[in-house]
């Protein structure tokens, strides 16, 4: 399957199968949807990946999101050397913390953030303020949204719209899964009917700003701010999941491409990836009422002991200060240029596609035409995108190893970097249409 020998990623994936389920920490590290061995990364500087075995690759992964800046950035690191060098966790407040808090407070419309160590963490905490601060139990989620492994979040749709959902994995209790509602995203009528049914039990609706986790799939014009309206109108609160598009697909994370525009805010919002700065630290914040019900201020409880650990905050900082309007534009620039080479090169291979994008951020769907849902999002070729990944590895290229995620660039991602992957991308497509 793979022109390149890759003994050492090979030996240490059988290595690691015996002492971690699938041999990975995050199944989606796993080549379950393509096929093969995953690369063991040995280190990574720039738009570049090096495996155990020697060989290059440009990254289009990007720690699936985090990595804005590139691998290794010197001023970042040169920030987090500083910060380790005066000890890596004291569980008391910091300074970073504060600076940070204060970033995100003058980036975002959230009037309080509060810090944990994972979007997963996030989307939790938010969700358990969201039933504190209203009393009420039933959760809105999409399909073909991810918010973390959250028991309430993996919930699949149950027999019809607007009724309460299943458990979407084994070990998910029905009681949690039997408090969410799975509606089809960019569905109007399926809001406005679970809440004309349910409306007085609804705690929160939660969505991607844009969803990045079926492959990219924006709102349709207006969707967010009918559902922050709708909400609002039946006393629930409107969780905006930014995890992925904060400050990644744009400066203002995806509330930049409409919420900015259209004057409506969230009543919460989480964080997670760019944030971080390749650390582990989330965050969720909003409405400083809503807030103000956090424990210690108020009666719901959340807490965490390397919440706001000072090297994860001090690296954040560094990057989101270093993410200025000119690296979103030349991030932007990069994008049109691959998705233009995208499309040039499955067309001429005859290949069905549809790329897809939410300001630098863009996937690809093997399939014809416009996807607005999970549905449309799951009539993929999954086997071209598989042929297509693999050819495109063996060309230097680490592609997401699934045809349903995003691709993510960097401000590191230079001519050289580009120009690999658009010689790659005509062989990728041939081996694709076969
Ligand atoms: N929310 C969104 C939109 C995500 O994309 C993710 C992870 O990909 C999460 C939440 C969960 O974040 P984490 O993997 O840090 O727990």
């Amino acid at each position: 399957m793979t022109g390149r020998a890759t003994p050492r990623s090979g030996a240490l994936f059988e290595r690691a199968q015996s002492v971690t389920p699938g041999g990975v920490n995050s199944p989606v590290r796993a080549f379950s949807a393509v096929g093969g061995t995953p690369r063991f990364i040995r280190s990574a500087r720039g738009a570049w990946l090096t495996d155990v075995d020697g060989h290059e690759y440009v990254d289009l992964i990007c720690s699936w999101g985090p990595m804005l800046l590139g691998h290794a950035h010197p001023e970042v690191l040169e920030a987090i050397n500083e910060a380790v060098a005066r000890g890596t966790s004291y569980g008391t407040p910091t300074e970073p913390e504060v600076l940070l808090a204060e970033e995100i407070v003058a980036r975002t419309p959230v009037e309080k953030v509060r810090f944990v160590s994972s979007g997963t963490e996030a989307t939790m905490s938010a969700i358990r303020l969201a039933r504190g601060f209203t009393g009420r139990d039933v959760v809105i989620k999409f399909a073909g949204c991810y918010h973390g492994h959250v028991d309430a979040l993996l919930a699949s749709a149950g027999s019809g719209l607007a009724t309460l959902a299943v458990p979407g994995t084994p070990g998910v209790p029905a009681s949690a899964a039997g408090e969410t509602i799975v509606l089809p995203y960019n569905d109007r009528a399926a809001v406005t009917a679970a809440f004309a049914e349910h409306g007085d039990r609804i705690a929160c609706l939660i969505t991607e700003a844009t969803p990045g986790n079926m492959g990219v799939v924006p709102p349709e014009p207006g969707f967010n701010g009918f559902l922050a309206q709708t909400c609002r109108d039946h006393g629930a609160l409107f969780i905006s999941d930014e995890v992925m598009t904060g400050f990644r697909a744009t400066r203002e994370g995806g509330w930049g491409l409409d919420g900015a525009v259209e004057g409506w805010t969230p009543d919460l919002m989480t964080f997670g990836k760019v944030m971080g700065g390749g650390f582990p630290a989330a965050a969720f914040g909003g409405r400083a009422d809503v807030m103000g019900r956090l424990a210690p201020e108020g009666p719901v409880y959340q807490a965490g002991t390397l919440s706001g650990n000072p090297i994860a905050t001090t690296a954040g900082l560094a990057t989101l200060r270093l993410a200025t309007p000119e690296v979103y534009a030349a991030l932007s620039a990069t994008a049109d240029t691959i998705i233009g080479a995208v499309v040039d090169a499955l067309t001429a291979a005859g290949v069905p596609h549809a790329v897809q994008r939410a300001g630098t951020m863009f996937s690809v769907f093997f399939r014809d035409g416009a996807v607005s849902d999970f549905a449309g999002a799951s009539t993929q070729d999954t086997a071209a995108f598989a042929a297509f990944f693999h050819a495109m590895l063996d060309a230097g290229v680490y592609l997401p190893p699934s045809a349903f995620e995003s691709w993510f660039v960097s401000a590191a991602h230079d001519e050289r970097a580009v120009a690999t992957v658009l010689d790659a991308l005509p062989i990728a497509a041939q081996a694709a249409a076969k």
